[in-house]
Order: structure tokens, then sequence, then C-alpha cells
């Protein structure tokens, strides 16, 4: 099919728009326990509460000396110790050193450590092979977060990059937005759950897995509304329903030509719903609305283009609507042609492929075989899409092609 055979075909980057600026953050927030605070996203700037590290301390293991005293000594005796928890206490006499160790409060007046390495002990006295520069391994108060910085923005998504940072500030409750609650289910008289038998013409509903793995791999409260049959009372009970209890609808299957004036008369009804062609490959049908106050997002049926269509279009709309303002799309890579990639000029296609780096650690990447909408043999082998203009037809081994490797939701 090529371009002029697909006329009025929306781009994607067309279609994320238009489903952005239809979408309004969560406004609700709530106060989790830092145990519970991974995977939430951050629903107002957090300030340190003190300095990082609340007080000056060592580096290494070592002395703590005052510099002035050895310009005409390379030797002090030793006056005492200061370990981590267990600081020095009393006076500190000119013309002493004091042994430290690493982590442990400096002793007030002490303007440098001297590894040990650079040191020999006789009894009490400890010689010093080199000269101290001042303020040497000596971490100064404040040196990592000072108290009031903002540490971590509002919006954030909260990994064990962010956590035990938390836990260094000391703060145990974490405002962080609600969680959206997206409900979904499967649309198809041919749909078996797993676990029954199947009878003639009949397949096992493998979107709702998918559905609901990605959810919750996007920090969503995944809603399993089962599989439902093409019957018009049931989906439109079904949507009602979800629309009660949700923030966010996603279905799949009957969306595609044959099917969606169906589902268009149930919820034309009941909301406000668009039926797109979107410049896509898999994953061309797509409905987008409103079911009262709930989001309807419609995916295809085939299993790919469920995949393909939650990940490129839905994906940035929940990232939207969870707050998560620092959410970023996997950032592409360019890389050479390993593989022939069959492709007709008409949409982006999102190849299913595998990238790494060759003998002379150049990024190649090939592509994991049948590319059919149904054909989730080839995804599961695969570690990026490769993603191919809507303009450009067959590539061939040795061009360059734009990856996008699987980020954490796919991973
Ligand atoms: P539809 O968009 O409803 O016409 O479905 C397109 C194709 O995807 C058909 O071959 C369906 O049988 C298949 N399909 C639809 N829903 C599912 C599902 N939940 N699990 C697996 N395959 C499905
Ligand atoms: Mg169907």
């Amino acid at each position: 099919m090529g371009c002029c055979d697909t006329p009025g075909l929306m781009p994607v980057s067309a279609a994320i728009e238009t489903l952005l600026e239809n979408t309004a953050s969560i406004t609700h927030s709530e106060i989790v326990s830092l145990t519970d605070a991974q995977n939430r996203i951050t629903s107002e700037d957090i300030r340190s509460p003190i300095n990082v590290p609340p007080f000056a301390n060592s580096a290494m293991d070592g002395y703590a000396v005052r510099c002035a005293d050895l310009a005409s000594t390379q030797t002090l005796p030793l006056a005492g110790k200061s370990f981590a928890g267990v600081p020095f206490e009393g006076n500190w006499l000119q013309g002493t050193c004091i042994r430290i160790m690493t982590g442990a409060e400096i002793p007030e007046g002490a303007d440098a450590v001297i590894m040990q390495e650079q040191t020999t002990v006789e009894g009490d006295n400890v010689t010093f092979t080199v000269l101290p520069a001042a303020q040497q391994n000596i971490r100064p108060i404040g040196d990592d977060v000072k108290t009031g910085d903002v540490v971590i923005p509002k919006g954030t998504l909260l990994t064990p990059r962010e956590v035990p940072l938390l836990a260094t500030l000391g703060i145990a409750d974490v405002p962080v937005m609600r969680k959206p609650k997206v409900a979904f289910f499967s649309t198809g008289d041919e749909l078996r759950q797993v676990g029954e038998t199947l009878g003639k013409g009949e397949i096992y509903d493998s979107n709702r897995y998918t559905i609901r793995a990605m959810l919750e791999k996007m920090h969503c409260e995944a809603i399993d509304l089962g599989v439902v049959p093409d019957c018009p009372e049931q989906l439109r009970e079904t949507f009602l329903h979800a629309a009660d209890i949700a923030d966010v609808i996603v279905t799949s299957g009957g969306v595609s030509v044959g099917e969606a004036d169906y589902t268009k008369d149930i919820l034309d009804q009941e909301g406000e719903v668009g039926f797109w062609k979107i410049a896509i490959k898999p994953g061309k049908p797509f409905a987008f609305g409103r079911v009262k106050n709930a989001l309807f997002c419609g995916l295809p049926g085939n299993p790919v283009s469920v995949l393909v269509t939650l990940h490129v279009l839905v994906q940035p709309l929940l990232a939207k609507l969870s707050g998560h303002t620092q959410w970023k799309p996997t950032i592409p890579l360019k890389a050479k042609a390993e593989t022939r990639f069959k492709k007709s000029p008409g949409r982006a296609d999102y190849q299913r492929a595998v990238y790494r780096l060759d003998k002379n650690g150049d990024l190649v990447v090939g592509t994991t075989g049948n590319q059919g909408s149904g054909a989730f043999s080839s995804l599961s082998v695969a570690n990026c899409f490769t993603v191919l203009e809507q303009d450009r037809g067959h590539v061939e081994v040795g061009e360059t092609v734009t990856i996008e490797p699987f980020n954490a939701v796919l991973s």
C-alpha cells in the first residue's frame, strides 16, 4: 500500500499531540511511607530538612591535624580518636593529632586529614611522610545537599536512585500523586480465557495480559473487567461501569473497519469518540474519546498492535495523567541494518528487532523475523523497535535506521 493509497492517515506525532491536549494530570495526592514510595510520582518539590553530610567528616582512615602544626615538624603525638558515631570529645592540644576513621566527625580546629598510608607510627607518635594541603580529605557539612535544597522536583518517578536519597534526608513520609485507575477489557466473541478449552474458531485472550503487564509497569492501578462478547447491551453496561470506577478505559478489539460502526453506536449514546486511522504499523485503527468523565483509548485487536499502540500512544497519555512531568520517550539511536527490513511507504513501522555492538563497537540492528501484527514470537526475542519513517520503503543491509531500545515498561 503506497502513501497515495492511504489518504487521511494521521501521523503518529499528531495523534500523540491530540491525546495529550485532551489529558489533564490527576490533582489528588496522598502521603505514603518511604517503604511504599518506589514507583510513585512526587506531588510536590521535596526539599531537604537537613544538611548532607550533617557534619564535616573524614573521607579517609588516617589522622586529623592542624596544618600549621606541621610547618616545623613531621611528627605529632596522638591525642585521641574520632570514630564513626563516636566523635572526639574534649580539649585538643596544639601540636598533637587525632586518629580518625572514614565518616567520623572532624574534630573542631582540624583542617586536614592525612591518610594512614602516608604515616609511620611508633608508640604514640605519628610521623607524616607528606605535607597536607588545607582541607584535604575533609567532606564539609552540606557538601552534597544543603538544608532547603530541592532534591527531588515535583513529578519525579521514585526509583532506586531517589528512594535512598529520601532515606539519607530522614524523610519517612512522601507526598505522591494518586495512581491513575485504568479499567480494561477485551472484546470479541472468539475469545476464551486462559484455562478454558478452545472451541472451533476460538482463540485465547492474550491482550488483557499485555495491557495489565504494561499498565502495572506504567505504575497505574489496573482494573481487569474481563472479556466482553460483541453484544451491544453487555458492552454498553461494561463501558458505563468502567467510566464510574476509572480515570481511563482501555479496550482491545472492535475499532477496525467493520467493527467500528458497532462500537460507535454504543458509545455515541454515552460519550464522545473519534475513530482514527493512524499512520503506524502495526496499529492503524485506534479510537479515542470520553465515556462520561473517563478517557477512552480503544486499541486494535491484534496482539502486537495492542502492545505497540499502548507503548507509542497510550504511554505518553498515562505519563501526563499520572503527573509524571519528568517522563521522556525513549531516546532514539542510529544503527546500521545488518539484515534487510521489508517496508512499504505509507505508515511509520515499528519493527521488532535486535540491536547489538558488532566487533568494531558499532551499533547494528537486525530483524527478528515475522512482523505480522499477531506474531508475538518475534517480539519476545527483540530488544528494540526499529522505527522506519512513514515515507520510507525497504531498507537494505548497511543502511542507517533509527532504533528505540525497549524502555523499562517493555523490559
Ligand atoms: P478486531 O480488531 O476485533 O477485529 O480484532 C483483530 C484481530 O485480533 C482478530 O484476529 C482478533 O481475533 C484478534 N484479537 C482481538 N482481540 C484479541 C485478544 N484479546 N487476544 C488475542 N487476539 C485478539
Ligand atoms: Mg473483534
